[in-house]
């Protein structure tokens, strides 16, 4: 799950670490080229581990960071980056003259440390400003970028996807009944499920105030409906907040369609939107299938769960 507020600390960690590791740089050249004395720190088997970068990548690093892979290839970088300043050192200890290729092995090791940390930097930074502040679900903006590469692969014949609409049911009740701040709570720790409950390569995205977006890639109908079928009955039983000692519970209507190859995104979306609004109308805390093939005008929704609906 995305956690902003644990992304946005462990940035900061993470900007401290550059600091301290360019702070050595300079530290390092300036004892380099006057020729000062030098701290037998650098020269250890493990000043990787010694110096304020590596205290910090070995120690208490968040473990999303830790498996983030741009974290796990630093280690080597900086070791070498180490293993090469040491050479260095060495070198000139015994007054000798650094030879251009022990020069370029630092130099370049230095480079793809200072890259790889860099873009590790950037990586995190894009995704925290394409995330939604409150509920950490992605934002609008690269929605339909994803979309657009689900689609291509759709009409490649490549692999089909699902988009589901969600929308909170009676959430203006929450809002009304215990503050907007409760609200807001409840509104985050939905998403929260949402996005626990989903399987790796699928993606939330807030798409308006309550409402979200699912996509589901690599999925046809039968199985999307599956997992938002467990989502929805998973959310109904889940306390989301509490308001003293009271439980507050929440449901959510969903509105499924595959993303039609040969229809404008829009089009599919809005497919979905009909499917999440006969959801509503049909008493809501409810998952209905979009399904062209069961009406002629081919734009008629099929509710999934027929059991619970009135007959006439
Ligand atoms: P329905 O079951 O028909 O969807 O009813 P509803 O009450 O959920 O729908 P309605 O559209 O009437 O109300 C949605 C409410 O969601 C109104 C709006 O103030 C609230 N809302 C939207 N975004 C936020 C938010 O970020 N935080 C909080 N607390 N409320 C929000
Ligand atoms: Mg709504
Ligand atoms: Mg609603």
């Amino acid at each position: 799950m995305f956690n902003v507020e644990n992304w946005q600390r462990t940035l900061q960690q993470l900007s401290q670490a550059i600091y301290n590791y360019e702070q050595w740089h300079k530290e390092l050249t300036r004892i380099i080229i006057c020729r000062l004395p030098y701290g037998r720190r650098d020269l250890a088997e493990d000043a990787h581990r010694q110096c304020r970068f590596g205290q910090w990548y070995y120690g208490d690093v968040p473990q999303a960071l830790r498996d983030h892979p741009g974290f796990v290839a630093l280690e080597v970088e900086h070791e070498s980056m180490h293993r090469f300043a040491a050479q260095l050192l060495r070198t000139l200890a015994n007054e000798l003259s650094v030879s251009p290729s022990d020069y370029d092995n630092f130099a370049n090791a230095l480079d793809r440390f200072h890259r790889g940390i860099y873009t590790l930097k950037h990586e995190i930074e894009d995704s925290l400003h394409s995330r939604d502040a409150l509920t950490g679900t992605e934002g609008r903006m690269g929605m339909l970028t994803k979309l657009r590469e689900a689609f291509e692969m759709a009409k490649r014949h490549a692999e089909q996807c699902c988009i589901a609409m969600m929308d909170l049911d009676h959430f203006k009740t929450i809002n009304d009944t215990y503050g907007h701040l409760l609200g807001d709570q409840v509104l985050a720790a939905s998403a929260c499920y949402v996005m626990e409950h989903v399987r790796l390569y699928d993606k939330v995205f807030r798409y308006g105030g309550e409402e979200f977006l699912i996509m589901m890639p690599g999925t046809g109908l039968q199985a999307s409906q599956v997992v938002i079928e467990r989502i929805c009955s998973g959310l109904a039983a889940t306390v989301l907040a509490r308001d003293g000692d009271k439980p507050i519970f929440i449901t959510a209507a969903f509105g499924i369609t595959l993303l039609d190859p040969d229809v404008r995104i829009e089009q599919s979306i809005d497919r979905a939107d009909k499917a999440m609004f006969e959801a509503k109308t049909a008493g809501r805390n409810r998952v209905c299938v979009w399904d062209p093939l069961i009406s002629s005008e081919g734009m008629f929704p099929v509710l999934s769960q027929l059991d619970s609906i009135s007959q006439p």
